[in-house]
């Protein structure tokens, strides 16, 4: 999508541009010659109010992203009487969060470090297991999330080790500058060695507003999309 499409896509209003990007999902999953069922949407609602979600699920959306625990937090407190929508969290989480963050994330994308999994393995209690994806650095750059990919395997099994966890596969965030289908393609290849530990923990969190058609050709399950959907986001402030 170039940017004058998506500033075109940006003055529409929520329906059309969710249409307009699920349409977007369909093509791309027809071109992969993959089942439309194989892929989710969530729709990444960060800095946007309670009632933006609001209006998404009366569009039938049923799956939010969040990166921030407090806001994620409140909204998800606010909304609690919407018993169907999941909360993915998505972003940075620090370990002594952990335990406030089970309340309310039906699935964590960013696991990236044995100690955030003994964290969220300890706040298990009463909680069915969290579904959970191992977030994997795609940069050179160690301040990025995400675990490197020559550390994967250790956290991998620290996840299966935890019992009040379930593995669901990776995660990543295609690397600027570089073409996102071969970011993508390197993430299939971790997706792979992930599998041969677990056969279950097949998905593969990937793709965002202006990366999605690739990443359903390299085989990403989980659709994490914000702007194209919800229009520019307010400023974080
Ligand atoms: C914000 C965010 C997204 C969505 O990004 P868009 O470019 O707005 O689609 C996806 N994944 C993560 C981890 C994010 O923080």
């Amino acid at each position: 999508m170039n940017s004058s499409n998506e500033q075109t896509l940006g003055q529409l209003p929520l329906a059309e541009r969710l249409a307009s990007v699920s349409a977007g999902i369909s093509a791309a999953v027809a071109d992969a010659g993959r089942a439309t069922d194989a892929v989710t949407t969530i729709v990444v609602t960060k800095f946007h109010p309670a009632s933006l979600i609001e209006e998404l699920y009366a569009l039938g959306v049923r799956d939010v992203g969040e990166n921030r625990h407090q806001e994620a937090s409140a909204k998800a407190s606010e909304l609690a009487s919407l018993t169907d929508l999941s909360w993915h969290f998505v972003g940075q989480l620090q370990s002594k969060k952990a335990r406030q963050a089970r309340q309310y994330a039906s699935v964590v994308h960013s696991v990236d470090r044995p100690a955030l999994v003994s964290a969220l393995d300890a706040a298990g209690g009463d909680f069915p297991p969290l579904p959970c994806f191992v977030q994997v650095n795609l940069t050179d750059d160690e301040g990025r999330g995400g675990v490197q990919p020559d550390g994967l395997e250790a956290l991998v099994e620290r996840v299966l080790d935890a019992e009040s966890l379930e593995l669901w596969g990776v995660m990543a965030v295609a690397p600027l500058g570089e073409e996102p289908r071969a970011a993508f393609a390197r993430l299939r290849g971790y997706s792979e060695r992930v599998i041969a530990l677990e056969p279950r923990a097949t998905r593969i969190s990937a793709g965002m507003s202006h990366d999605y058609t690739e990443a359903i050709l390299e085989g990403a399950t989980h659709l994490r999309i914000g702007t194209a959907i919800t229009g520019n986001r307010p400023s974080a402030g």
